[in-house]
């Protein structure tokens, strides 16, 4: 089989969706399913669906137009604030909008009219971590401009955390995001459809505290792909962990000195190395680098150490001499290894059998 490859396990993945869909419908919570860490793959986001997801959520249109193209039913929500430049695409591709500048808004609206459409905006309140959001001291002013507007609908305001700044959504953080809605309803006489409290960070939160306040909706994408939260990284009970692997071919296997020889200088990326001299040791060259995945996000099955990456070649210590040229080895990967596993057109997709029936059955 060609390689370097990931298999995908949609069985996992459409488990993973089943079983995050009825725990969060238990609490009063809908979810948006979100696609960005695999580029909004059309099978994945039937797998999504076949899983009981209604919304999909990606932070690029191109990839909300990939899997319209593909014939994927569900809403679309655009979770980046959309640039000013492409209006006109997000109002002919989004269903909803996350957004944090009534410029923008103001653009969309107009757009929308355009088209003859109502196009759906959630304000996104900055909460602490720093990246997109209005301070909530200025979040009336937004909302007072945009209920003004004709081709939007505010649907809600939300927030995100724990992307940037590894701020947690907190039983507090949530509390004070329901003041807010509650406020905002309050001094415009209006009802909220959408409270949407963040993303996979928001699990602890979710099954700990008492009540949800008016927080209803979440968006959620690694924990449906790869079966963890996002505040400590711990396995979901219940949830598959592995639905994504990589496997690359050895192409060299040799019994080589562990420290270089000659004088140092830069290698490949700008970086002086310095190598401990641990004797002469089994070597192997696996034909996958930067260009292909992240390494920083690869775990090997088997027992080998990574000792380094270039563009192109994953070199490691094969500690027990087990590999040999034409072996395969197995990567567990994280979310950002997977994300640019994803995207790099070297990386052929396989979509494996489903391997968790018993998870289908439950
Ligand atoms: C990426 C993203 C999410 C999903 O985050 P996960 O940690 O993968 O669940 C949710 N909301 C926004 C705004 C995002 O950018």
């Amino acid at each position: 089989m060609a390689s370097p490859r990931l298999e995908i396990d949609l069985g996992a993945i459409h488990s993973n969706a089943r079983r995050i869909v009825a725990l969060c419908r238990s609490k009063g919570i809908r979810i948006t399913a979100v696609t960005k860490g695999v580029c909004g793959e059309p099978r994945i986001a039937a797998a999504l669906i076949a899983g009981g997801i209604r919304s999909l959520g990606d932070s690029r249109l191109a990839n909300i137009h990939r899997m319209r193209r593909a014939g994927i039913e569900a809403e679309f929500m655009l979770i980046r604030p959309p640039r000013a430049s492409m209006v006109d695409r997000v109002v002919a591709l989004a269903d909803v909008s996350l957004n944090t500048e009534a410029s923008v808004v103001r653009l969309l609206s107009d757009q929308a009219m355009r088209r003859g459409k109502i196009h759906d905006v959630i304000l996104m309140v900055e909460m602490g971590d720093l990246r997109e959001g209005i301070m909530p001291d200025r979040l009336s002013d937004t909302v007072e401009a945009i209920l003004a507007l004709e081709g939007v609908r505010l649907r809600g305001i939300g927030t995100n955390l724990a992307c940037f700044n590894g701020v947690i959504p907190t039983v507090a953080k949530m509390k004070e995001l329901s003041q807010l809605a509650e406020a905002i309803e309050q001094r415009y006489n209006l009802r909220l459809e959408c409270v949407s409290g963040g993303n996979s960070a928001n699990y602890e939160w979710l099954t700990l505290s008492e009540t949800t306040g008016r927080v209803n909706h979440l968006r959620i994408g690694e924990a449906l792909l790869l079966g963890r939260e996002t505040v400590h990284r711990e396995p979901i009970r219940g949830l598959v962990t592995d639905a994504f692997r990589l496997i690359g071919e050895v192409i060299e296997a040799k019994t080589k000195p562990s420290r270089p020889f000659g004088e140092i200088g830069q290698n490949a990326f700008g970086d002086v190395p310095s190598v401990l001299d641990q004797g002469r040791m089994r070597r192997a060259i696996v034909a996958l680098g930067e260009q292909d995945v992240d390494p920083r996000g690869i775990h090997p099955q088997t027992a080998v150490n990574i000792l380094g990456v270039s563009s192109d070649q994953l070199v490691l210590h094969d500690t027990q001499a087990a590999l040999s040229v034409g072996s395969e080895v197995t990567l567990d990967i994280d979310y950002r290894a997977l994300l640019r596993a994803m995207t790099s057109p070297y990386v052929e997709k396989v979509f494996v059998a489903a391997s968790h029936e018993d998870f289908l059955m439950a």
